[in-house]
């Protein structure tokens, strides 16, 4: 074989996946290796839940360049930036994306009230952006197949402040067969060959090969197929990967329209930074395959993403029953007591459950979830303890600090942050009760007032992340 181009960068990528790149992209192929080589900046998406875009970017810590197709996206400009070690971070007042990945609750378009599943969800970038599109109403379904993979999914979803999802950790197969036709809109983020995350994980690069491109897409068609089943008649399905592969984007894609018929391709939104599917790339090509999406990483800030929206023929609503309130009265009257005292908004209507002895607020029945392994039901909102209801960081990370009478609001510069999140007590003078420790008006969790002390009740696994164990107070500049 001759020079290829971008030799100059070709060493730290397979040889086999260079040639087939420059084969697809022609001249492009430069600029192409350029891009995957440059240094990685990331993305952060704004969590809309807590904060708009605008009024964060008055505050932001970080200079910031607008994400073309994502209104809430932000590329950080400074490499040196720490944002994920940051206060505002464990508040949740963003979530670092890559800004192609930010695509996907774009051409989804998920809208407040719908029912939609997430298949393959975890960290819960893509989850929680489509939490946010849907104004945190009507029922999310996060699920991962990896039990680990699935706690940090609940920790994404609890830190932004997400009260409308449910986190499974299930196959496809088992949750289609209990789901059929039950959702608006279906997210298939399959697990792929990852070619499109060279730059940033050189595990991708070590692990790359054509039998692994083919082994993905094996499992892409089968996951695909028990995604359909879920999605309502009119509803919507997104298939995405985060790699070029041909084998793993059109050529699943055309499998897909051959085995269910009843599905079609739209023609979503387009910016002018995305390319079009290419069916010529694939023995065969199904022509409709045009209206996929490519994002490539020299013609946008992002990694490389490929995306196709489908949908299903046919119009239908399934039946989906409300939940009902079923709180045995102990713990009915041990979390009104709290509430009560501690908090100014009502408590949620229906919904409130007891699972072991964990209080939850669910958006869906019961009905609809039991015999499935689901790890948060829905809002965790605390635990029962004896007769005393003791709250959860979930229910303290999705208030509005308005909605608690006791607040300690601190500002950026407060040295109580950092003490805070490193677990220390704080001194204050309340009466012995529940109140809440804000961040600028965004709640950082609670703390327990007991004579003339509060005890600081911020979760233990959570002290140990952030930027405050580092003390890096350079990176707030
Ligand atoms: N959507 C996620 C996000 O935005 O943060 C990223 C998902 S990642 C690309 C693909 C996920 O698929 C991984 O979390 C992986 O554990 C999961 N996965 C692997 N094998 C699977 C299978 N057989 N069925 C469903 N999911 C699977």
């Amino acid at each position: 074989m001759g020079p290829l181009a971008g030799e100059n960068l070709a060493p730290r990528f397979p040889e086999r996946f260079l040639a087939r790149m420059q084969a697809w992209l022609g001249s492009e192929v430069e600029a192409f290796l350029q891009a995957l080589a440059s240094p990685y900046r990331t993305g952060l998406r704004v969590n809309t839940l807590k904060i708009s875009p605008e009024a964060f970017q008055i505050r932001s810590p970080f200079p910031l360049s607008p994400v073309p197709w994502c209104p809430e996206g932000f590329v950080v400009e400074d490499l040196e930036a720490r944002p994920g070690l940051h206060p505002y971070h464990a508040v949740g007042l963003y979530y670092l994306q890559d800004p192609s990945a930010m695509a996907a609750a774009i051409l989804l378009d998920p809208q407040p009230g719908e029912w939609v599943l997430d298949l393959a969800a975890a960290p819960g970038g893509k989850a929680t952006h489509l939490a946010a599109r849907m104004q945190d109403t009507g029922v999310l379904v996060a699920n991962e197949i990896q039990p680990q993979r699935a706690t940090v999914l609940a920790l994404n979803i609890e830190r932004l402040g997400i009260t409308h999802a449910i986190l499974t950790n299930e196959s496809p197969p088992r949750l289609a067969n209990q789901w059929e036709g039950l959702f608006d809109r279906v997210l298939v983020d399959a697990p792929c060959s990852g070619e499109g995350m060279f730059a940033r994980n050189p595990e991708a690069i070590r692990t790359w090969s054509l039998n692994r491109v083919r082994r993905s897409a094996a499992l892409q068609k089968a996951i695909l197929l028990e995604a359909a089943r879920m999605v309502r008649p009119g509803g919507r399905l997104l298939y995405a990967t985060c790699t070029f592969a041909p084998e793993e984007n059109e050529e699943v894609v055309e499998a897909f329209l051959r085995a269910r018929p009843d599905f079609d391709l739209v023609d979503p939104m387009r910016h002018p930074a995305f390319d079009r599917g290419h069916p010529e790339w694939i023995a065969d090509g199904d022509p409709r395959l045009i209206r996929t999406v490519r994002l490539w990483p020299h013609r946008g800030p992002g990694h490389g993403h490929f995306y196709a929206l489908l949908q299903r023929a046919g119009e239908s609503r399934p039946h989906r029953p409300k939940p009902e309130a079923d709180l045995p009265g102990r713990a009915q009257r041990a979390l009104e007591a709290f509430w009560t005292e501690t908090i100014t908004q009502p408590l949620p209507e229906g919904g409130l459950i007891l699972q072991g002895d964990q209080i939850y607020w669910t958006p869906m029945a019961p009905i609809l979830w039991r015999g499935l392994r689901v790890l948060r039901p829905g809002w965790w909102l605390g635990r029962l303890c004896q007769v005393r209801f003791e709250p959860a960081h979930a229910l303290a990370i999705a208030l509005s600090a308005k909605a608690v009478h006791r607040v300690l609001d601190l500002s950026l510069d407060d040295p109580r942050v950092t003490a805070y999140l490193q677990g220390y007590p704080l001194e204050g003078s309340w009466e012995s009760g529940w109140a809440l420790i804000a961040l600028e008006g965004f709640p950082l969790g609670w703390v327990r007032a007991e004579r003339g002390r509060l005890k600081n009740m911020y979760p233990r696994h959570l002290r140990a992340i952030g930027w405050w164990k580092t003390q890096a107070s350079k990176d707030l500049q």
